[in-house]
């Protein structure tokens, strides 16, 4: 066993946790005759089960969160210190931390401006939804109310979140939603056939899929819609990364229509693809972003719904109406343990040159996904940005028939047997989920990406023959 854990500690854990947990995502019925895996140590790359069992992490900790690796002894001791002067208090008054964060998160998103502090992506994108609100009533007379979100785009767990999900499979039982949150079409090449847009390719395809949201702001309505709210790569929804010539389109509609451009970089912020934030890929301005996962990689829960000036200047330009504020807390947004954290991460990833680390790995990793697509036709495409890869599995290439889900699960299970913790994606599809996807932390080293493509390999031999 790695660590101090023994034997006695480790019945009583188990027997705890079937008790009393209710986990996240999974099905419960198979603990009553299989024990849940319990991770009980990490460092690095890699972590530790409750068996002693050595595990590569390629998911950074399941959903893209550890970006920096675990067990990093400089950002617990930033979290100790500054909780043991001060640890919380509401965040209607300023904190150290907060301040300090604020200022150097804001250096690296030219054009944003205002740091609003909460606790999960999901209450970051909620925080812009009732901003957007908010405007639509102070400035267009409750007009430009509506929001629109892509198929296969993903915002978070909490309601108005789900309403603005385009991942058919998590949002199935849980109706009804928030009104006048619209769906717009998803902009994924892989599958342009679904858009009718199958003779189209590369830029001219991008341009297409881009105007497919004008269509939509059409038929609603200019005047009714507020926000257009996009990930930068789409996560969940199969890791996807808009093709050229659709982010410049899609910042040129948001102007002509009056239409605030929020940007989810839950996933992506803090350097998962390779720069800061996802957009500043495709040289575009947004008016808000969210981001939450790699803002402190996990070791304090902090999300940040982050404003351009402008925005911010609404909500303070009638200092005599005493309505004329955000009227909007959250608890949890003033504990100063998270912009601590924060503080440190961000100076890991610069002082480790982790930016270009993700970006170079990145490309080795895609390089070992091209070469695993040559050998494997069940793979139908890969795709992504930085450290930040999925890589489809179909049963027939020229159909683009998705593979049944359980054998894309058998996958994950055979690259545990190899030691390597990956996962599966692709919630559009009820019963579908068919992407392989890996986001190791942004410290991988050529070694580990290659053990990595190496027991994905070896997987779908298992699997597929
Ligand atoms: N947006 C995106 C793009 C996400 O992937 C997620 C979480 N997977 C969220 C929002 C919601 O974040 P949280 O679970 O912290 O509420």
């Amino acid at each position: 066993m790695h660590g101090t854990f023994t034997d006695n500690d480790l019945s009583h854990v188990i027997s705890a946790d079937k008790a009393h947990v209710w986990h996240h995502l999974v099905q419960h019925k198979p603990f009553e005759t299989s024990d849940p895996r319990i991770i009980v140590e990490g460092k690095g790359m890699r972590v530790w089960d409750q068996n002693g069992k050595e595990w590569l992490d390629a998911v950074s900790g399941a959903v893209w969160t550890v970006n920096v690796g675990y067990g990093r002894e400089s950002i617990a001791k930033a979290v100790y210190d500054q909780t043991m002067k001060m640890c919380y208090f509401a965040q209607a008054a300023g904190s150290v931390p907060g301040a300090l964060f604020a200022e150097k998160l804001i250096d690296k998103m030219p054009g944003m401006s205002r740091v609003y502090y909460c606790n999960s992506g999901s209450e970051a994108n909620e925080k812009a939804f009732k901003m957007v609100r908010q405007i639509a009533h102070k400035k267009y007379g409750g007009k430009k109310t509506k929001i629109l979100y892509r198929d296969r785009d993903y915002h978070g767990s909490t309601l108005a979140a789900m309403s603005a999900g385009g991942q058919e499979e998590r949002n199935m039982q849980y109706g009804p939603f928030a009104p006048d949150f619209v769906k717009v079409p998803h902009c994924m090449e892989y599958r342009k056939h679904e858009l009718g847009l199958e003779h189209l390719s590369g830029a001219a395809f991008g341009l297409a899929a881009a105007n497919l949201i004008e269509e939509v702001i059409l038929r609603e309505g200019p005047e009714t819609v507020g926000a257009l709210c996009l990930e930068p790569v789409t996560a969940g929804g199969g890791v996807i990364e808009a093709p050229e010539g659709y982010w410049p389109r899609v910042q040129e509609i948001c102007k002509q229509y009056d239409i605030l451009l929020h940007i989810d970089e839950v996933v992506c912020g803090l350097g998962r693809t390779g720069t800061w934030f996802g957009y500043q890929h495709y040289g575009i301005q947004p008016d808000f972003v969210t981001m939450a996962k790699g803002v402190a990689s996990g070791y304090a829960a902090i999300a940040c719904m982050v404003a351009t000036e402008e925005v911010f200047d609404l909500f303070k330009d009638d200092p005599s109406d005493k309505m004329n504020y955000f009227r909007d807390i959250s608890t949890f947004g003033g504990c100063t343990a998270g912009p601590a954290a924060a503080l440190e991460n961000m100076r890991i990833i610069e002082d480790e040159n982790l930016l270009d680390n993700c970006t170079a790995m990145g490309a080795r990793m895609m390089a070992n996904l091209e070469a695993l697509k040559e050998k494997h036709a069940v793979i139908g495409d890969v795709r992504g940005k930085g450290l930040f890869l999925g890589a489809e599995l179909v049963s027939d290439r020229d159909t683009k028939e998705p593979v049944d889900e359980a054998l894309a699960q058998r996958v994950v299970a055979e690259a545990g047997n190899h030691g390597v913790i990956i996962g599966v994606t692709n919630r559009s599809v009820p019963g579908r989920n068919n992407t392989l996807c890996f986001s190791p932390a942004l410290i991988a080293t050529a070694a580990d990406i290659d053990q990595i493509t190496d027991a994905v390999d070896k997987a779908l031999t298992t699997v597929f023959g």
